[in-house]
């Protein structure tokens, strides 16, 4: 990643643009802030490679969200060209948007939608999260829709790499309050890193160096302290983004780069 937001220098997105503009990796962050966020949207991904994307978490609204980052990016980010969804975990500023996806992919799209967690996330997707909202009709009233009248579910794990088209994706559990995964994902000879929501975690991070660019998130509480990623080695901070930062956070005198909502980043 360079200083652009795009992050190639000029000679390598021309040789890029000459070889296949199509096989570039690219991450547009749908959102960058905190579930209190009055200035930006929750946390997530929109990730693309050789015709196929996915989505990194999914907070409400998603679909204005998408349009937005759509628009801010120049990327055709819309329900209609995604192909999967993958949770980390189940707190709402993550995962407010799989309602409204699911009721989506039921009602209008009419096709399950892919859907990527760890065991511990899928396991209680359906139980705890929708089954309450989702499950009951009006019309017959006495059935019930099940999870996978809306998604398809596709379990990720640990050690594990799991091929999604071009994608393969890895995934490590991180230290929150519920099940909560970090994730590798790789394509072509590019590797994103995403470290999720997690308290500082130096085997974590050791986890995510080897990309070749990662986000990790930092806030206050239990999760990652900015001035403990400030103090990591400039190489690791030069390849670090931060994500799910406060809305008061001093981003122009931050030593690591913020990561930008709705701005197109190629790896
Ligand atoms: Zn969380």
């Amino acid at each position: 990643m360079s200083e652009e937001h795009t992050g190639r220098n000029t000679a390598e997105r021309t040789t890029s643009i000459i070889s296949d503009v199509s096989t570039e990796f690219v991450v547009v962050p749908t959102g960058v802030g905190d579930a209190f966020s009055e200035k930006y949207y929750s946390s997530g991904f929109w990730i693309e490679y050789a015709g196929t994307s996915i989505l990194v978490d999914c907070a409400h609204p998603v679909r204005k969200i998408m349009r937005e980052a759509a628009i801010s990016s120049g990327c055709d980010i819309r329900v209609e060209s995604l192909d999967a969804i993958v949770m980390t975990h189940l707190h709402s500023d993550h995962a407010s948007g799989l309602e409204g996806m699911g009721f989506y992919s039921y009602y209008v799209a009419q096709k399950p939608l892919p859907l990527l967690a760890h065991n511990d996330v899928m396991q209680d997707i359906w139980p705890y999260h929708l089954k309450g909202t989702m499950a009951p009709m009006c019309d017959p009233p006495d059935e019930q829709r099940t999870f996978q009248d809306f998604f398809v579910p596709m379990m990720l794990q640990e050690n594990q790499p799991k091929q999604f088209g071009p994608f393969t994706i890895e995934c490590r559990k991180t230290e929150h309050h519920i099940p909560t995964y970090a994730l590798r994902i790789s394509a072509g000879d590019r590797v994103f890193g995403y470290s999720a929501d997690t308290s500082f975690n130096p085997a974590l991070l050791d986890w995510l160096a080897v990309a070749d660019f990662f986000v990790h998130e930092t806030n206050v509480a239990s999760h990652t302290p900015y001035e403990k990623l400030a103090a990591l080695p400039d190489a690791l901070r030069k390849k670090m983004r931060l994500i799910h930062y406060p809305d008061d956070f001093d981003k122009a005198s931050s030593v690591i780069k913020t990561l930008e909502q709705g701005k197109k980043y190629v790896l």
